[in-house]
């Protein structure tokens, strides 16, 4: 079994069970029981399942193989058409995840109805779970996939009579593959703001991690017993929204009156350490890895029509911040998972700004190098 570090956000439950390996003789395979949504990919133990905005297909890379490749088996197919599992899949899911050796996504369907779905890991039969009539909230909120379910925030448009925008109706869901039932997890709450009132961060043991916004009191960031549903409120500032969460800790970046940090809090002892105050103008992303706590520090400024980027990445310490990398457009590689000693990371270049995906060596990345590979079949 790999020794994989990807799973950042906390839990790895691994199920043992005997599958049929060859000629049905019986065989001790482990199988992942964990997996996690966000921005535009499925992160699993042992590969990612790739919503990339820049093909027509799903793609699905392989931490062990380095091989990227579309989620069909069809022979000879050329992942053109409808008629291709990746590509039928690329047209529906919203978001995905993998749960023993099926995968399970949120489809789009056709005169805006939503349904839950699922199929083999080549992407074969494909079936309905049962309709659900919410849309993933999206952005850079997470949905664990654990326990024959998974868990996410839910942002839904709200229009007027004559179909004028008018706020968004929002709540926290649990999904039940096995029965099909969706449970509510916090009560759907509507506002007239552009975003919604929950965003899901993640998992930490039993406890779920989202923050929730409240009208007039601003952004609290909670967790939720899962097994008793009981919630604890951790912080509260003006706006709250969490990069990562590690073990028992999450790296967030908020903002106090005119003061925006990015900070690490304790999850059980409610501790909050100060990584790096943010400027006006610049944007921070963080990455909390084991032996890999690093954030990047992102400057953009424009003169005319000319825009010019450039990006510190740091690695963190308790008692100081290493420069490791520096540069432009084209050194940037900003590091979201890990498996064994490869980093998966975004990298800039593409039709749309950071949506390539890439991976390299960690000890290159490291000591600066830029040799990443991006990918694409
Ligand atoms: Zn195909």
């Amino acid at each position: 079994m790999k020794r994989a570090i990807w799973k950042y956000l906390g839990i790895l439950i691994i199920l043992c069970l005997n599958l049929t390996a060859c000629r049905g003789e019986k065989n001790s395979v482990e199988e992942t029981d964990f997996s996690y949504w966000r921005v535009n990919v499925c992160y699993t133990e042992d590969g990612l399942l790739y919503h990339d905005p820049n093909t027509e297909f799903e793609g699905y890379f392989d931490y062990e193989t380095k091989k990227y490749f579309p989620l069909c088996s069809k022979p000879e197919c050329l992942h053109d058409s409808g008629e291709c599992t990746s590509v039928a899949m690329k047209q529906k899911a919203t978001m995905a995840g993998r749960l023993g050796s099926r995968w399970y996504y949120l489809a789009q369907g056709d005169n805006s109805t939503c349904a839950f779905r699922s199929c083999d890991l080549d992407g074969k039969n494909d079936r309905e779970i049962g309709e659900f009539s919410h849309t993933f909230s999206g952005g850079s909120s997470v949905c664990p996939f654990y326990e024959n379910s998974c868990i996410f925030s839910s942002w839904d448009p709200v229009y007027d009579k004559d179909m004028e925008w008018v706020g968004m109706t929002s709540g926290i869901y649990r999904y039940h593959f096995d029965t099909g039932e969706a449970e509510l997890l916090c009560p759907e709450k509507t506002y007239g703001a552009s975003g919604g009132a929950y965003e899901v961060y993640g998992l930490y043991g039993d406890q779920l991690i989202y923050v929730e916004q409240e009208e007039t009191r601003g952004a609290v960031l909670k967790k939720m017993d899962l097994k008793t549903n009981k919630e604890e409120e951790l912080l509260r500032a003006d706006f709250v929204s969490v990069d990562t969460v590690e073990g028992n800790h999450a790296v967030f970046r908020m903002r106090e009156g005119n003061i925006f940090k990015l900070s690490e809090i304790d999850l059980d002892s409610k501790k909050v350490t100060g990584i790096v105050d943010i400027a006006e103008g610049e944007s921070v992303f963080a990455c909390w890895m084991p032996e890999l706590k690093i954030y990047t520090v992102v400057n953009k400024t424009t003169s005319g029509s000319e825009k010019k980027f450039q990006f510190k990445t740091w690695q963190y310490t308790e008692e100081e911040s290493i420069l490791i990398r520096e540069g432009g457009t084209q050194e940037y590689f900003m590091p979201t998972a890990m498996a064994e000693e490869i980093l998966i990371g975004q990298v800039k270049g593409g039709q749309y700004e950071g949506d390539l995906l890439a991976y390299m060596d960690k000890a290159d990345f490291l000591s600066g190098k830029n040799n990443w590979t991006v990918l694409s079949y």
